[in-house]
């Protein structure tokens, strides 16, 4: 079964803790508008990749960490696993579909690693719109970023890389505004 996505009612526990979590972390002057929080369920094979790599790894640490990305599509009205888009530089879709790819990752000189962050405000600054020349979205103004279950990351900087694509799995994609 392919990756889809659940759009969470307002009045859904998963909503509520995500929606609180991300916006107790937030930390920026002003504090985020959440428009929508959508559940990640990956597919079976993606799951058990992940699954396999938790169990070798049974003595790291698993953390929850934000991931920012950027967009090519309406995510305002992201709602169903069929609005998924399948533009090459819409990240959000691309995540949703095969999580983050290594091939897709920015290097920090030592090599190519996904980025996270622990918090949101940190990943912010890699969300937006990725159109191409002549696209005009009008749901600019929002931005989404991906909270993962990550296993074994490394500190580097103020953020976490991790170079094995294993040790990932999506879980929640917040679409906010600020
Ligand atoms: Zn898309």
């Amino acid at each position: 079964m392919n990756s889809s996505i659940t759009h969470l009612t307002t009045s859904s526990p998963e909503y509520n803790s995500v929606s609180a979590n991300f916006k107790s972390q937030f930390q920026h002057s002003t504090s985020p508008k959440i428009h929508s929080v959508l559940k990640i369920n990956m597919s079976n094979q993606f799951m058990n990749r992940f699954e396999n790599f938790k169990k070798q790894r049974k003595n790291c640490s698993k953390l929850q960490l934000y991931h920012g990305t950027k967009y090519s599509c309406n995510i305002k009205d992201l709602k169903s696993t069929e609005m998924l888009c399948s533009h090459f530089r819409c990240g959000v879709c691309g995540i949703i579909k095969n999580g983050p790819k290594l091939t897709m990752a920015n290097s920090n000189g030592n090599g190519r690693f996904i980025w996270f962050a622990p918090f949101p405000h940190v990943s912010h600054g890699y969300t937006g719109t990725n159109s191409a020349p002549g696209q005009v979205y009008t749901t600019s103004k929002f931005a989404a970023i991906f909270m993962m279950d990550v296993i074994d990351a490394t500190p580097f900087q103020s953020c976490y890389i991790v170079g094995n694509e294993e040790a990932i799995l999506p879980k929640y994609l917040v679409v906010y505004e600020i």
